[in-house]
C-alpha cells in the first residue's frame, strides 16, 4: 500500500481547495509546500473573481448564466483557450463565489460589477476581496487548517518536490527534499498544483525569447512542469503569451514589480495625457484604445516588450495621477535617482537621456502636437488628445510589458490528467497555473479566469480524486 492515497504539491490557490475536498472524502492526503506558509500566490495576487449565477448577482437582479460568461470568454479571446476545460471550471465557478461568501470572504461593495483592467465583461459577473487575493485566502485559510488536522491529512512545509516516481509509466510517488535530504513518498495519485513559472527568468526566456519582469512570486518557479516534462508530459500554450500592460520594477533595470505600484494606463479609469513610445521613439500603440487587448498585442511588437511613457512638467502638474501608488517620497527619489525616470530640458536632451532617437522622438511628439490642435488626425487613431507635449520639463519614465501569470503548461485532459505523446501518464493531474495560463484564457486576459478556476478545478479534483480512491478501497473491503 502506498504511503498515501493522494499527494498535493503545493498548497496554493489550487492546491488548498483540492486537499480540503480530498480530505472531507476520507483519503489519506499529504499536501507538501516549498515555502513556510500556505496560499501562493494568493498573498500578491489582485484576487479577481468571475462566476455567472452567483447569489449575489440574484439579489441585484443581474441575469446571468455560465453559457453566456463561455461565450464572453470566447468572444474575449476569440476561441484560442481550451472550451472543454471552461465548460469544466465556468459552469461550477458560480457555485465558488457562493461557496467563498458562505466562508465569509469580505468582498468589495461594488461587486458584482464589469471591469477594465482586462477586456470587459458583457455582464457584471467580476468579484473581488477588500484585501485582493488576501481576501480569498482569509476565506479559505481556516478550512484549510481544519481539513489538515483531520487524522487522514498531513501537512509539510519546508519540503520541495523535485521528481516524480514511476513505475512503468505509471507515477507512483514523489522525491521531496527537507531537512537538507531527499525522501521519497509513495502515493496513489499525485496532484501538481504548484503554480506557474513567473518567477523564473530562465525558464520564461526560453520558453518566450523575452526578458521576464514580473509581478509574481519567486516561489512560482515552474518545477512541477519540468518535473512533469522530464518524465514524457507534454508542455503547451508557449505560443500564447500575452504581456500585461504594463509595469515599473521596483529598481531601474530589474525585473520585479510590485503590482501596487503600476501606473493608471486603463482609459477607463484614467484618460491618458502622456504619449507611449517605442525604444526608438516612435508611437506603436493607440493609447486611449478601449480595447487593453489591443494594447496588450501591440506591445508585443516591441522585442523587450518595453516602451517610453512621455509626458511634461504641465501634464505632471495638471493631470490626474499617473502613479497613484506611489508615495511623494518615492516619487521624489525615482525622479532623483532612477535612470529610467528621465527629466529634460530639450527634446534632443531626452533622446539622449532615454536611447531614443531624435528625430522619431521629434516627429512623434511634433504630430501628436498637430492632432492637439486639431490640424491632422492623430496617427494611430487617438481621440483623447488634450494638449502637445512640448515643455518646458520634458519627461519619460521606462515601462514594461509584464507578467501576472504565465501562458504555458502541462497539457491536460478535461478531467484534469496530465498527458503526454503517448496519451494519459497514470497518477499524474495538474490543476491551477500549472496547466498553463492560456488552457483557461487563450491568447488573452480574462477577468478572473486564473484564480476562480484554480478554486474551482481545485474543489473538484480533491473530490473527484477521493471518492474514487475511498470508493475502490469500500469495493475490496465489500468483497
Ligand atoms: C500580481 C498578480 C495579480 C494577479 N491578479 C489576478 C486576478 O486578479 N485574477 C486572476 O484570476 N488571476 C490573477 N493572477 C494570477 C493568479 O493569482 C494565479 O494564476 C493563481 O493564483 C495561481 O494559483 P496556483 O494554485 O496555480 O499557484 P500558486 O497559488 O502560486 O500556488 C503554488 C504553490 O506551490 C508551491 N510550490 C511550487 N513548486 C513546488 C515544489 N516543487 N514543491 C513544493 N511546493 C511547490 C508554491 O510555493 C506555491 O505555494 C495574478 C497574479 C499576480 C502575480
Amino acid at each position: 500500500m502506498p504511503d498515501f492515497d493522494i499527494i498535493v504539491v503545493g498548497a496554493g490557490t489550487a492546491g488548498m481547495p483540492c486537499a480540503i475536498e480530498a480530505v472531507a472524502t476520507g483519503a489519506r492526503v499529504l499536501v507538501i509546500e516549498q515555502t513556510d506558509r500556505p496560499g501562493g500566490t494568493l498573498h500578491v495576487s489582485l484576487g479577481q473573481l468571475s462566476g455567472a449565477a452567483t447569489q449575489l448577482q440574484a439579489q441585484q437582479g443581474i441575469e446571468d448564466n455560465a453559457a453566456a460568461h463561455l461565450a464572453d470568454i470566447e468572444r474575449i479571446n476569440g476561441g484560442t483557450a481550451r472550451t472543454d476545460l471552461l465548460r469544466r471550471t465556468v459552469d461550477r465557478q458560480g457555485a465558488t463565489i457562493d461557496w467563498l461568501m458562505e466562508l465569509g470572504f469580505d468582498m468589495d461593495p461594488a461587486c458584482p460589477a464589469i471591469l477594465y483592467l482586462h477586456e470587459a465583461y458583457s455582464v457584471a459577473r467580476t468579484y473581488w476581496g477588500v484585501d485582493g487575493g488576501l481576501s480569498v485566502f482569509k476565506a479559505v485559510r481556516p478550512l484549510f487548517e481544519r481539513a489538515m488536522k483531520q487524522p487522514n491529512a498531513s501537512l509539510r512545509y519546508g519540503t520541495r518536490a523535485t521528481s516524480l516516481l514511476t513505475t512503468d509509466g505509471t507515477v507512483t510517488g514523489l522525491r521531496v527534499e527537507y531537512g537538507g535530504q531527499s525522501h521519497e513518498i509513495t502515493a496513489g495519485a499525485v496532484v501538481l498544483a504548484s503554480g506557474g513559472y513567473g518567477g523564473n527568468a530562465r525558464m520564461f526566456e526560453q520558453l518566450t525569447g523575452r526578458p521576464l519582469v514580473t509581478a509574481a512570486l519567486d516561489s512560482s518557479t515552474g518545477a512541477g512542469i519540468e518535473m512533469a516534462q522530464s518524465i514524457g508530459a507534454r508542455l503547451v500554450g508557449a505560443n500564447k503569451y500575452l504581456p500585461t500592460y504594463a509595469g515599473i520594477p521596483q529598481t531601474a533595470g530589474g525585473d520585479r514589480i510590485d503590482w501596487r505600484q503600476m501606473p493608471a494606463l486603463t482609459p477607463q479609469q484614467r484618460q491618458p495625457w502622456e504619449l507611449h513610445l517605442s525604444p526608438d521613439g516612435r508611437r506603436f500603440v493607440r493609447e486611449d484604445s478601449p480595447s487593453v487587448d489591443e494594447r496588450e498585442h501591440a506591445l508585443l511588437d516591441l522585442p523587450e516588450l518595453r516602451f517610453w511613457c512621455v509626458f511634461d512638467d504641465a501634464i505632471l502638474r495638471d493631470a490626474p495621477a499617473l502613479l497613484p501608488g506611489w508615495t511623494g517620497d518615492e516619487l521624489r527619489d525615482a525622479w532623483a535617482s532612477r535612470p529610467d525616470f528621465v527629466r529634460a530640458d530639450t527634446v534632443p536632451e531626452l533622446a539622449r537621456a532615454t536611447g531614443m532617437d531624435p528625430a522619431h522622438l521629434s516627429d512623434s511628439l511634433n504630430a501628436y502636437a498637430a492632432a492637439c490642435g486639431g490640424d491632422a488626425p492623430d496617427r494611430t487613431g487617438r481621440l483623447h488628445c488634450p494638449r502637445p507635449i512640448a515643455g518646458p520639463g520634458l519627461r519619460a519614465i521606462l515601462m514594461h510589458g509584464m507578467v501576472l501569470k504565465t501562458a504555458a503548461g502541462l497539457d491536460v485532459t478535461d478531467r484534469l490528467e496530465v498527458r503526454g505523446d503517448a496519451g494519459v501518464i497514470p497518477g499524474l493531474y495538474a490543476v491551477g497555473e500549472v496547466m498553463g495560463g492560456a488552457a483557461l484564457s487563450g491568447q488573452g486576459f480574462v477577468s478572473g479566469m486564473s484564480v476562480t478556476p484554480a478554486l474551482t478545478l481545485g474543489r473538484w479534483l480533491g473530490a473527484e480524486l477521493g471518492t474514487s480512491v475511498t470508493t475502490q478501497s469500500k469495493n475490496r473491503n465489500d468483497l
